[in-house]
């Protein structure tokens, strides 16, 4: 039994979509569960629907109706013929959205969040699912919600694991006998079955999820790149990619910032010891990335880049030392925040992190900890993580920067850096 993951870029338009019917063909005769997300940028755009109905802005039903239309032109090329039950169905799932939409808010954010976003989730299923049959794989829909329980954390759902495991245990290996199945990504629900979602870019870690409780023989991740590469080819022209990776290396790159795989994707794996396939969905034959149990090491060195970096340096107002009591304060604030700590240095008299520039609560944290700490911030910094780092690697990112903060491990080198200016 395996699961396949198909992320949002994978069927963006409807080319995307035909080619993953030419993937799941060579398949159809396997154990298979397809875990998909949301069509293209679908969830960004509910994402903009969900605040201008939440802040009672006029442009909400435009934004509904640019979800449809984007959705319609993929049914459009899928299905010629206009009275395929696709059109229903995918009408229907939007009519959800509607009912939400027809009277004011009343409920808070993050739950109105979960009820409309994962609107992309289900529509980009039963596309597939439809599309599927239509070319003779036979395959059952089934929504996700039914499976994988959370708790009442909305847009950040914690798993239920026990009922979780239960409930997909009691129903899935056996329709799995007849047919492949499809499934949604990122969603879930609560115990009283209201929606909820599981983190942006959450679908990896569904399909951990299904994949953990299902015992699966392998997972595979559809991307739109050849698997793991030492560092985003955004950011550097000669990547290489990494054929094989132990889950310990896996759970530190993503830690560090790798966004090729969500980083709560590993641990169910790893417990399970189910290899993890990174492979692209453009060049199918190439063998991709395994993430699996070996003892080997991390064969070159990989280095992750996150831009958009703000330096904050922590002081006691009244010249005390950082000290516990000072520290545990500080952590419980940017917990509190829900403020992601990418880099932290202490010294004898401050304390100093890097973190995020996008944080939605940064203002707030910042007005908290000044109340009792002197606190000075550096906007537009660059974090760069090398793992088995070595001299050379170092000074190629650091051409035209000066460093403001350096931690290094026997693995791990991390470098918060400023882009000097042009001379
Ligand atoms: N559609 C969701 C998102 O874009 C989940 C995912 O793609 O993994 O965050
Ligand atoms: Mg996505």
């Amino acid at each position: 039994m395996q699961v396949f993951k198909f992320g949002g870029a994978s069927v963006k338009d409807a080319e995307g979509v035909i080619n993953l019917g030419r993937i799941i063909e060579k398949h159809q005769n396997d154990k298979l569960l397809i875990v998909v997300s949301a069509m293209g940028k679908t969830t960004n755009l509910l994402e903009r629907l969900t605040l201008s109905y939440f802040t009672q802005k006029d442009d909400t039903s435009d934004l509904l109706e640019q979800a449809r239309q984007y959705h319609d032109t993929i049914l459009r090329t899928l299905f010629p013929d206009e009275h395929h039950p696709a059109y229903n169905d995918v009408a229907n799932r939007f009519v959800e959205i509607e009912w939400i939409l027809e009277d004011e808010p009343m409920d808070p954010y993050d739950y109105l969040y979960d009820q409309i976003v994962s609107v992309g989730e289900l529509v980009s299923t039963t596309i597939v699912s439809h599309y599927l049959n239509y070319i003779g794989v036979k395959n059952i829909w089934l929504d996700a919600r039914n499976y994988i329980f959370t708790d009442n954390t909305h847009r950040e759902g914690r798993v239920a694991w026990r009922i979780t495991e239960e409930r997909i245990l009691s129903e899935i290996p056996t329709l799995l006998e007849q047919q492949l199945a499809v499934t949604q990504g990122f969603i879930g629900s609560t115990s009283e079955n209201f929606t909820t979602t599981l983190g942006r870019e959450g679908s990896d870690y569904s399909a951990a999820i299904f994949a953990a409780c299902l015992d699966a023989e392998a997972v595979t991740i559809w991307k739109d790149v050849p698997g793991v590469l030492n560092a985003d080819p955004k950011w550097f022209d000669k990547t290489e990619l990494i054929a094989e990776l132990s889950y310990l290396d896996a759970i530190e790159l993503t830690y560090y910032g790798a966004t090729v795989i969500h980083p709560k994707t590993i641990k169910p794996l790893q417990n399970k010891n189910i290899t993890l396939h990174v492979k692209s969905f453009i060049d199918i034959e190439n063998g991709g990335t395994q993430i699996r149990q070996t003892e080997g090491t991390l064969p070159i060195p990989s280095f992750i880049f996150k831009v958009n970096q703000v330096l904050i340096s922590i002081l006691p107002k009244d010249f005390s030392f950082i000290v516990e009591d000072n520290l545990s304060d500080i952590f419980s604030r940017f917990h509190q925040y829900q403020i992601k700590v990418n880099m932290m240095h202490n010294s004898a008299v401050s304390f100093s992190v890097s973190i995020d520039s996008t944080g939605e609560n940064i203002a707030e944290l910042l007005r908290d900890l000044k109340a009792r700490y002197d606190v000075q911030r550096q906007n537009g910094l660059e974090l760069i993580t090398i793992r088995h780092y070595n001299q050379q690697t170092i000074d190629r990112v650091l051409v035209e920067k000066e460093i403001i903060m350096e931690l290094k491990d026997s693995y791990t080198c991390q470098l918060l850096v400023r882009k000097l200016a042009p001379r």
